[in-house]
Formats: structure tokens, C-alpha cells, sequence
């Protein structure tokens, strides 16, 4: 007789869900109240989320502050700590498929998507982060006080970790984004306090159950579930926070920048983009418009860089717009589950429906809709991806970030033109330019204000490349070295000596 399979060996996602919240190294039940988590691809309820009310969030900080004086970890040299790391990824790995099914239920994103970056990119940060963990390092000082006479001086910096991190992520890549917090914090010597979306807070416990299983002490990783205005609210403002990290929204960044400068907490903010792709008359035509159509619709469009606003150069326009058209009208919409699929789900009901409105805003201002933002029949919160042209430069889908997969396409005549076009907005965080003409290509790059400016491709990431935005995306960078001094305190030790006598 076969063996028949149980449903958690044919789908290890269902084992992996977590309906607590870990604080002080322990599954934390209580809360305010308990909040639905959805399945995008079909709107079915998959979970119950605790929201962490004032009085959890207080624990869940002294736990974090505990752990951060305790002498286990204050004196665990930092090769502990890369050790700590590296078997974080390790444990990733050989639970991602579990990891990557989770991700992709709970977000709606492709299944190959996640097992690449939610998991893959995962385990390859912490890998790097770790490495980072025993190069930290301050200067030795000259120094030129010349009174009193007689006396000298030694001076040094030391480089000591900042203390109690909250680190606030949002839903579009989970796993990943509280990777990028937890590793560089972890890495400098911090503790964390983590707060998922409300959205998607599924990896994000698992995450900090695996760093318990390989060692972490516990208070080290603590994570709150809850929404933000309650939950991350209490959070930031917390006495015990010494620094925030945030990634989401710019509006939600400027509340909870006021909220740091008021406790004088130190911040780094990653927000909200609408970035320029450039498509130059010089182009490598296909590889263009198929980079165009994937730096909009990767991940749904739901990408803080994504490449919402095209410009393409007069004497290519009518072709880039029409393969661009041509590729979105092809792409398969599906549950992230099914391998055949190109486009998942948007992230909740509520972000489809702020989605749709800003493609019915830009029909009603006289933009031309080529194709997409038809309504979606059946259960979960799809879009069909949408092109524009024509639009008022004015316009709401021109100007505010929409997270989805719309783009608007405009036309340029000169380099000078496609600059001032591609400047044109308040964000500032990633641009590419499609060229094969070199001089080209140096002089535009320092002229786009934008983070990271890609050349023939776009969304490439790397853990050693800094990210992160000009204007209103954001304040200080991730990745590479640059993330690590986000997590740290310069202390100068000034000793004097007499000279010789
Ligand atoms: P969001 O700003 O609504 O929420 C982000 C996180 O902040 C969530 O965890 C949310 O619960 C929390 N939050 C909301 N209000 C809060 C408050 N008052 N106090 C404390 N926490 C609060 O953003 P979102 O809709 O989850 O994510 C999309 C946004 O994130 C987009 O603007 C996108 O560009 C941005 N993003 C930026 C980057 C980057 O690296 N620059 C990366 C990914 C996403």
C-alpha cells in the first residue's frame, strides 16, 4: 500500500507558522488582541497575530536591554558573534523550503522568488554581516594639545555597539528586511527588537526561533507582531530604544524621525522611491524594454526602486512602449505556488485597493491606460499590470509612489531633458540608465540624484554595495561597510602621560 503523505510533508509551510511573539528567548502569547493574517492568493485567514499592546513592548525592550548588559554577551568576543551569524545562515538554508513556502503564502510572492532572495539573499547577508562582526575597528590619534608643558597624550577611538535596537520592516520582502536589520545590528555587538508588518509577520518569528535554536541568547532577537500605529508606535517612542531602524513609507519615516529626534534616539531611515529608467536611442533595444518591464513588475511592482517612471529617448519611444506593452500583456497572474506563474498577488486587500485607485486617479486625469488595471474576477488581491503614457506631469500616478505594478512612460529628446525629467520628484532612491555609449553614461550618472544608479540593469543588490536614499527616501545607507557604523557609538579615550623627564 503507498504511504500516504501527511499535509505538512507535502506543504512544510503550515508546520512553520507561528501564532506567538518572541520575547526575552521566549514564545510570548499575550497581547492587546489577535489580528487575521491573510493568504494574498486567495484572502483565506492563515493565522492569528498577538498585537503587542505598551505592556509587552516594555518587555520585550527590557529583555533586549538584559541581554545587552549581560556579560554572556558583552564579553562574547566578536568571533562569537560571527559564529552566531554564520549558523544563522546555515539554519536558513537547510530550512528554506519551509521558509521560502511560508514566505510566499503569507506575501503572495513567486515561490522561486522566495526561495532566491527571501532565502537564498538571506543566508548570503548574514554570511556577510558575520564577516563584519571581528573587523569592526577605531583609530589610533595623533594628537596636538601642547599645555600643560610636559604632559602628552594618547588617543584612540573605540568602536562599541549603539545598544537596543528597534528595528521596524515592512512586507514586501519579509524575511529578508529583518535580516538586513538583525545581521549588521548583531554583527556591531546590538540588541533587537523587531517588529514585522502586520501583514506579514510569519518568517519574521521563525526567524528568531531559528537564531534561538543555533545559540542566540535569548533577549538577543526579540520580535513583536502588531500594527504600526499601535504596536511600532509604542515601540520607537520606548525610553529604552537607543536607536531605530526603519524601513517603509516616507510618511511613516517622518513620524518616526520626530518621535527619535524627541527621545534623541539615533535613526536611519529606508523609504519610498519612484524611480527613473532611462532608455537612451543608443540602448541594447531587447534588453531594455525587458529590463524596463522587470524593473516595474518584479515582485509586483511592491519594490521601493522599483522602475515606475520610464523615459525613453523620441526615436525609440513608439517600440519600447510597444514591447513594453507586449510583455505585460503576456505575463501570468497565479498564485505565487503555481511555477508557471509571472505575477502573484498584491500583499492585502487593502494595498490592491489603494493600487486600483491610483490607476482609476490616472484615467480620470487624462492619462492613457495601455494596458492593465482591468478589475480582477475571482478570490485573492490581484492587479493586471498596467502601462500609461500621456500623463500630466502633475498627475498622482507621476508623483506619489504607488508600490504597484503601474508605470508611467514619458518622452525625452536630449540627455539634458531625460535628466531633469528623471530629478523631477521628491524621492531619490535607485535610477537606471540603459546605454552602450560610455561617455553617455558617465555623464549622466552623476547628474541623477538617486542612491544607487544602475547601468543596463536595474534592482541588483549586493551585501557590499551601499543602499539607500537621496532626498526624501530615506537617511543613511545599508549594506556594506556603511550599515555597520549605523549600529555603532564612537567613544575618543584622550589619555594623558608625562614625557620623558
Ligand atoms: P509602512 O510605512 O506603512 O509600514 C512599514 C512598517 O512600519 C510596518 O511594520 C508598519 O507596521 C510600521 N509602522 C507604520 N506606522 C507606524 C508608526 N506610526 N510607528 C511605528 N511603526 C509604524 O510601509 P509598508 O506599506 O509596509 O511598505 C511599503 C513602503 O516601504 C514603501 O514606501 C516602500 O518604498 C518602502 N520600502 C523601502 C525600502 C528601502 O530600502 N528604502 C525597502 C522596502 C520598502
Amino acid at each position: 500500500m503507498a504511504a500516504t503523505m501527511t499535509a505538512t510533508e507535502t506543504r512544510p509551510e503550515l508546520a512553520a507558522i507561528r501564532e506567538h511573539m518572541i520575547i526575552g528567548g521566549q514564545p510570548y502569547t499575550e497581547g492587546e488582541t489577535r489580528l487575521p493574517v491573510h493568504d494574498p492568493a486567495t484572502g483565506d485567514v492563515i493565522a492569528h497575530q498577538v498585537e503587542a499592546g505598551p505592556a509587552q513592548v516594555d518587555q520585550a525592550v527590557c529583555a533586549a536591554r538584559r541581554a545587552f548588559e549581560s556579560a554572556a554577551w558583552r564579553t562574547m568576543p566578536p568571533a562569537g558573534r560571527e559564529r552566531l551569524l554564520l549558523a544563522l545562515a546555515d539554519r536558513i538554508e537547510a530550512e528554506g523550503e519551509a521558509l521560502a513556502r511560508l514566505e510566499t503564502l503569507n506575501n503572495g510572492k513567486l515561490l522561486g522568488l522566495s526561495r532566491m532572495l527571501e532565502v537564498g539573499a538571506s543566508a548570503q547577508w548574514l554570511r556577510y554581516m558575520a564577516g563584519w562582526a571581528t573587523k569592526i575597528t577605531g583609530d589610533t590619534l595623533n594628537l596636538s594639545i601642547p599645555f600643560p608643558p610636559g604632559v602628552h597624550y594618547h588617543a584612540h577611538t573605540r568602536a562599541e555597539p549603539v545598544g537596543v535596537v528597534a528595528a521596524i520592516v515592512p512586507w514586501n520582502f519579509p524575511l529578508l528586511m529583518a535580516v538586513w536589520k538583525i545581521a549588521p545590528a548583531v554583527a556591531a555587538g546590538c540588541t533587537v527588537v523587531l517588529k514585522p508588518a502586520e501583514e506579514t509577520p510569519l518568517t519574521a518569528i521563525r526567524l528568531a526561533e531559528l537564531a534561538l535554536e543555533v545559540g542566540f541568547p535569548p533577549g538577543v532577537v526579540n520580535v513583536l507582531t502588531g500594527r504600526g500605529e499601535t504596536t511600532g508606535a509604542a515601540l520607537v517612542a520606548h525610553p529604552g530604544i537607543d536607536k531605530i531602524a526603519f524601513t517603509g513609507s516616507t510618511e511613516v519615516g517622518k513620524l518616526i524621525g520626530h518621535v527619535a529626534v524627541d527621545g534623541m534616539k539615533r535613526i536611519s531611515l529606508e523609504l519610498g522611491g519612484k524611480s527613473p529608467v532611462l532608455i537612451m536611442d543608443d540602448c541594447p533595444l531587447e534588453q531594455a524594454i525587458r529590463g524596463a518591464a522587470d524593473a516595474i513588475f518584479f515582485n509586483q511592482g511592491q519594490v521601493c526602486t522599483a522602475g515606475s517612471r520610464l523615459f525613453i529617448q523620441e526615436g525609440l519611444y513608439d517600440r519600447v512602449l510597444e514591447g513594453l506593452v507586449a510583455v505585460a500583456d503576456g505575463l501570468r497572474i497565479g498564485s505565487g505556488f503555481d511555477p508557471d506563474t509571472q505575477i502573484g498577488p498584491m500583499v492585502s486587500a487593502r494595498h490592491r485597493q489603494r493600487v486600483s485607485e491610483f490607476i482609476a486617479a490616472g484615467k480620470a486625469s487624462g492619462a492613457r491606460l495601455l494596458t492593465g488595471g482591468q478589475d480582477w474576477d475571482g478570490p485573492g488581491y490581484f492587479v493586471r499590470p498596467a502601462v500609461f503614457d500621456g500623463a500630466a506631469p502633475e498627475a498622482a500616478i507621476v508623483r506619489e509612489e504607488i508600490f504597484g505594478p503601474v508605470v508611467v512612460a514619458a518622452r525625452f529628446r536630449d540627455e539634458d531633458q531625460a535628466v531633469a525629467l528623471a530629478n523631477d520628484t521628491r524621492f531619490g532612491l535607485g535610477a537606471s540608465i540603459w546605454s552602450n555609449d560610455l561617455g553617455r553614461v558617465h555623464r549622466l550618472v552623476p547628474r541623477i540624484q538617486a542612491g544607487t544608479v544602475w547601468v543596463n540593469t536595474h534592482n541588483m543588490l549586493d551585501p557590499s554595495m551601499p543602499f539607500g536614499g537621496y532626498k526624501q527616501s530615506g537617511i543613511g545607507r545599508e549594506h556594506g561597510s556603511a550599515v555597520i557604523g549605523n549600529y555603532i557609538e564612537t567613544k575618543s579615550v584622550c589619555i594623558a602621560y608625562p614625557g620623558a623627564a
